[in-house]
Order: C-alpha cells, then sequence, then structure tokens
C-alpha cells in the first residue's frame, strides 16, 4: 500500500501486515481497522502506557481510539493489571457462576437506576442480539425499529443501514443477511420522531422493540436532539413495544451512569459493553427485572456463553468500574473539551469547513459547515479531508480513528505532554485538511 499518497515508511507494521494478509481477510480482525477509509497501512501496535500506542517501528502515538472505547483510565492502569493478575493466577475459566461476576452485576446495577438485572456475555454485538431476542420472546411480536447510521455490533437482523465500519465502506447491506433476517427490521432516520410514531402506525402490535444508540456515536458523533429518546420511550408504551437503550459505547464512558446519567430516560432493556470490561472481552444487557424474568433459565427465552462472566475479564471489569468516581469523569470530561477546542481553534485558522461535536465526552469533526443530525448529513462531509487530516497527524504521533464516522476517545491518563503532542501536530493537520482535493 506504500504507493499511497500519505502513506510513510512503517517497515515493521508493513511486514506484519503481509503476513496477517496471508492468513486473515484483509490483514485484520475487525473491519476498520484496515486503514480502508484513509489507505495505508494500519499500524500494529506492540504495547500501550497511559495515554501512548508504540507500533511495531517503536513509534510512540497519542491514542485517540482507546480501543474504540474501553481503555478510559488509558493503557495498562497499574490497578487494573494487578486486578487481572491477581485473577489469572487463580484460573482463567471454570464454567461455572463465580464471585467476580456477581460483583460487577452489582456494581453496574448499582449505578443505574432502571437497570434491575443484568445478564453477562462476552461482546457488544452478543448483548443487542440476545436484547433483541428478549424483547421478541417478551412481546411475541417480530418487528424491530432501529435507526440508520446507528451501528449495534454485527447482528445480522441489524446490519441494515448501520454505521461504524458499514458506514466506511458504505455497504448498503451485507451479503449473507437474507431477506428474512433483515425483512423484520424497519431502518428510520435518526433524530426523526414523526418517522417512529409513522412506523407504529403502520404496523399495530406487530413492532417488538426501537433499538437506538443512547446517544450514537457510530456515524460520527450525533447526539439526540432534546426529547428524541424521551419521545421513543413514550411511542415504545404506548404501543406496546419495548425501548432498548444500546449503551455499549456510552456506558460508564460519558457519566458514571452512562448516556442515562445524563438525559435520565429509563429504557426497559440497555447494553453495554467496551468499558466495563477494562479492556477484556466482557459486556451485558439487562433492565426491567420482569422482563429479565424471561430469560432462561428463569424463563423461556434462550440465551448462554461458554465464557460469559469470565473471571478475568470480570476482574478487570470491576477494577476499571471502581476507579471510575465523579473525579475521574471530571478529568475525562475536561480534557476532551480542551482537545475539542484545540482541534477546532486550528481548523478554524485554516478557514476548514467544520462541525465539532460531542456527546459529554465522546466527539467527532465532521467536515462539513452544517450541524449533522443524521446519518444522511453524516454522509455529506468532504472525508477527503479527513483522510488528509488523519494521515497528518498520523505522522507527527497521533493515532485518531482511521475514518470519519467514528468517534474520538480520551482517557484519565491524557496529560499535559500528551495534550501538548495533539495541540504541536494540529497546525500541519489542519494546513493538509485545508489544502486536500477530493
Ligand atoms: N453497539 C454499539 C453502540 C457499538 O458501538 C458497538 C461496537 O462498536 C457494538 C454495539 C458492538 O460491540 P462489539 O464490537 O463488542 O461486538
Amino acid at each position: 500500500m506504500s504507493e499511497l499518497p500519505y502513506a510513510y515508511e512503517a517497515p515493521g507494521s508493513q511486514s506484519l501486515f503481509d503476513r496477517a494478509a496471508a492468513v486473515t481477510p484483509g490483514g485484520v480482525n475487525s473491519p476498520v481497522r484496515a486503514f480502508r477509509a484513509v489507505g495505508g497501512t494500519p499500524r500494529f501496535m506492540v504495547s500501550g502506557s497511559g495515554p501512548y500506542l508504540t507500533d511495531a517501528d517503536g513509534r510512540e502515538y497519542v491514542d485517540l481510539v482507546c480501543s474504540w472505547g474501553p481503555m478510559i483510565l488509558g493503557h495498562a492502569h497499574p490497578e487494573v493489571i494487578a486486578a487481572v493478575q491477581q485473577a489469572v493466577s487463580r484460573g482463567t475459566s471454570f464454567g461455572t457462576p463465580g464471585e467476580g461476576e456477581v460483583a460487577l452485576a452489582e456494581e453496574m446495577v448499582g449505578r443505574i437506576e432502571p437497570l434491575e438485572q443484568v445478564r453477562l456475555v462476552s461482546s457488544g454485538t452478543e448483548a443487542t442480539m440476545s436484547a433483541i431476542r428478549l424483547a421478541r420472546g417478551f412481546t411475541r411480536r417480530t418487528k424491530v425499529i432501529k435507526f440508520a447510521g446507528c451501528y449495534h455490533g454485527h447482528v445480522d437482523s441489524l446490519l441494515a443501514a448501520a454505521g461504524s465500519g458499514v458506514a466506511t465502506f458504505a455497504l448498503p447491506d451485507t451479503p449473507g443477511v437474507t431477506g428474512a433476517q433483515a425483512g423484520d427490521t424497519i431502518v428510520l432516520p435518526y433524530n426523526d420522531l414523526e418517522a417512529v410514531q409513522e412506523a407504529f402506525h403502520r404496523h399495530p402490535g406487530e413492532i417488538a422493540c426501537v433499538i437506538t444508540e443512547a446517544s450514537p456515536g457510530n456515524m460520527g458523533v450525533v447526539p439526540p436532539l432534546p426529547g428524541f429518546n424521551q419521545g421513543l420511550k413514550d411511542a415504545c408504551g404506548k404501543n406496546g413495544a419495548l425501548y432498548i437503550s444500546d449503551e455499549v459505547m456510552t456506558g460508564f464512558r460519558t457519566s458514571r451512569a452512562g448516556w442515562y446519567g445524563i438525559d435520565g430516560v429509563g429504557p426497559d432493556l440497555m447494553t453495554f459493553g467496551k468499558v466495563m470490561g477494562g479492556g477484556f472481552p466482557a459486556a451485558a444487557f439487562g433492565g426491567r427485572a420482569d422482563v429479565m424474568a424471561h430469560l432462561a433459565p428463569a424463563g423461556p427465552v434462550y440465551q448462554a456463553g461458554t465464557l460469559s462472566g469470565n473471571p478475568v475479564a470480570t476482574a478487570a471489569g470491576l477494577a476499571q468500574l471502581r476507579l471510575l468516581d465523579e473525579a475521574a469523569y471530571d478529568r475525562v470530561d475536561a480534557v476532551s473539551a480542551q482537545i475539542q477546542a484545540l482541534v477546532t481553534e486550528a481548523l478554524t485558522k485554516e478557514g476548514v469547513a467544520h462541525r465539532m461535536q460531542n456527546a459529554s465526552n465522546m466527539f467527532s469533526v465532521f467536515f462539513t459547515d452544517r450541524a449533522v443530525r443524521d446519518y444522511e448529513d453524516a454522509k455529506k462531509q468532504e472525508s477527503f479531508r479527513f483522510t488528509a487530516f488523519f494521515h497528518s497527524m498520523l505522522a507527527q504521533g497521533v493515532y485518531l480513528p482511521p475514518s470519519s464516522f467514528e468517534s474520538w476517545f480520551v482517557s484519565t491518563a491524557h496529560d499535559e505532554r500528551a495534550v501538548q503532542r495533539i495541540a504541536d501536530a494540529l497546525p500541519a493537520a489542519a494546513r493538509a485538511a485545508a489544502e486536500a482535493t477530493a
């Protein structure tokens, strides 16, 4: 890929990428890691410490991806690592219940009022897939409303007009998802309550649930308009459907109680992942106890997992959550605001049309002069400017999400030195964005 305009030499990463491509489709285990949207060689990281990542060529980057959200305390936080080491030394998987999973569930339930019970799983995809199944089993209805640009993992029925990697690759649908699987999914424009009411009107007694990102971060950051989430909850309540808030990305990141802690709209079911796993594969879904009572073995809706509630993953997640007090969120919010201001200042100085959008400490930049309220707006941005901006930042040691359809993430570990590195890199990156051509 070194013929691409912005690629610069990364021989260590390139040689690993060549090896990877021989044994793994596209050389990566999750598509957006492949840099296809921005071109060039994906950087293979060998270690992380605090706000920094080091690649296979020994180059250090300030990390503004934070593993796509989980690393809210930075990399290799000593207390999280100690908890993991202790857990590992006691054995790595038992296939029986254990105290760690109870403690993690208690910590989660203690933070979020509408979360009365949780079931632990291993990925956000599993969480949303299981929540949809439970909603269908509980309501005995089939149809699901989702919003264009919202990504809920690679659940077959939800891979219609999804954001994230699907947005990056502009796949309208993915081969392999059958008409029957997608046929019960109603895709509506985000932030459009009228469309929701109209869908309920057209399908009386058929809609099992509405699933939405609590505040979307997979088409870039596009927060709900005031009253949107409450409107969804009301429409669901009125029509006998469940309101599912996907907090995989926002959960325990945007506040102590996730997005619920910000808008206070209590869903029937919620899904979690990322931060709650402390960098390990742990995720969850949960909510109203009367709905969760329908889940096996308490009820008839089947759901299971060999590694669900894994003792090492739950130890990491619990250690991370316990460190996330109000002071930690204040710190993440403050550093996020600082970086947002620096980016805005640099782009403004170069006369680059842009919109900085945020949802609490999650943020992203759209290269457009209009507010972005839904997926159609997000797609109108000048992504080629992001490409130039991204590669300039990368070349100067700042690792951004390699797509303009993704949120940027910061951590408590992003200190003055890390912020200064970003500030130093921004003028040249903003210039590159200004000079970029389609
Ligand atoms: N839901 C949301 C809102 C997400 O952002 C993601 C992943 O980015 C998922 C679900 C899927 O989670 P996972 O990648 O752990 O399967």
